[in-house]
């Protein structure tokens, strides 16, 4: 994550906020502002807890150790720094405008047959993987209407990439998946390019904090992919938008020891293998075991359950894979 990523969570999620929401309770204010109470980090008889809500900082008298709302849930979770960056991305959601366009979006996925359709073909069937991958669909010509009308004003879309400078909804006949704190969308005509991202990071690892605990985690390449496995019961799963990972992504895979399952496609140009290989290294490297799962060619994990391959089949993958 780049600083002015790492500036805008913290101005987001405003300190004070942050601890009240872990039962922080002032004992009383202390002038210019600041705060005393009892230190949540370590055991604390009388208040020594100091927080400036205008700077965003704390500072205990008791443990000595103080910082912004990152140091804090870092030492309150004891995390390391990158985790404590995907906790609090998780803690706040989407930035409010995404998060409004991505309820617009998932009310338009079912009044759109050709979004319904498009899923279904690509084997996403069960409501309850729409509901957990929060869906939606952008028919393109009334998201900015609706953003406009709830009182956004045109240069805040623009800003955040969800219309054009021309004026224009940026997504069109695309299917939209919210992630930490962008919109992906996969459009549904062959003439647009395929994969779009608003402007800004594509993010970490997708739900990663709901399959870090697991002792086995399956990597794959697109969100198509997660949403088969998910689908078929593996929920051990996680997504990286592409075969090349960013050091956060990195990061967040090298953050405890587990094993990975990569399961990139299995392409007839051998790019995906040569991804597969590059990143089994780097991981190997951290120490991480990881086995690379051979498809048959041509298929990615999606593919492979449309056209007809089920969680056994799937599953044998896995015990097949090499290490
Ligand atoms: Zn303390």
């Amino acid at each position: 994550m780049n600083r002015r990523a790492l500036d805008e969570l913290k101005q987001q999620i405003p300190l004070l906020e942050y601890l009240q929401a872990h039962d922080w309770q002032q004992a009383r204010p202390i002038g210019f502002g600041r705060l005393l109470g009892l230190c949540p980090l370590h055991a604390d008889h009388k208040p020594s807890f100091l927080v400036d809500p205008t700077k965003n900082l704390f500072y205990c008298y008791g443990c000595r150790r103080g910082g912004d709302v990152i140091r804090f849930a870092e030492l309150y979770h004891q995390v390391k720094f990158p985790q404590a960056v995907a906790l609090l991305h998780q803690w706040r959601g989407l930035p409010p405008l995404l998060h409004e366009a991505t309820g617009f979006y998932r009310m338009q996925l079912h009044r759109h047959g050709e979004a319904v359709a498009y899923l279904y073909q690509r084997g996403v069937r069960s409501p309850e993987l729409i509901e957990h991958m929060r869906i939606g669909y952008a028919p393109g010509s009334c998201l900015r209407g609706w953003l406009t009308q709830l009182g956004y004003p045109l240069q805040a879309l623009r800003q955040a990439g969800l219309v054009t400078g021309a004026g224009y909804d940026a997504y069109t006949h695309r299917i939209v998946f919210p992630l930490e704190g962008n919109l992906y969308g996969r459009s549904l005509s062959t003439t647009a390019p395929p994969h779009r991202f608003l402007p800004g990071a594509k993010g970490g690892l997708y739900s990663w904090e709901r399959v870090r605990q697991c002792p086995e985690v399956i990597l794959v390449e697109g969100l198509f992919d997660y949403a088969v496995l998910w689908q078929a019961g593996f929920h051990n799963v996680t997504c990286a938008m592409g075969t090349q990972l960013n050091a956060y992504q990195f990061r967040q895979l090298c953050d405890g020891m587990r094993s990975i399952y990569l399961t990139f496609d299995s392409d007839a140009n051998g790019s995906g293998q040569r991804a597969t290989q590059a990143l089994a290294h780097r991981l190997r490297e951290q120490r991480l075991k990881v086995c690379t799962v051979e498809l048959p060619e041509g298929h990615d994990p999606n593919s492979f359950f449309v056209n007809g391959g089920d969680a056994g089949q799937f599953q044998a993958l896995l015990e097949a894979a090499r290490s």
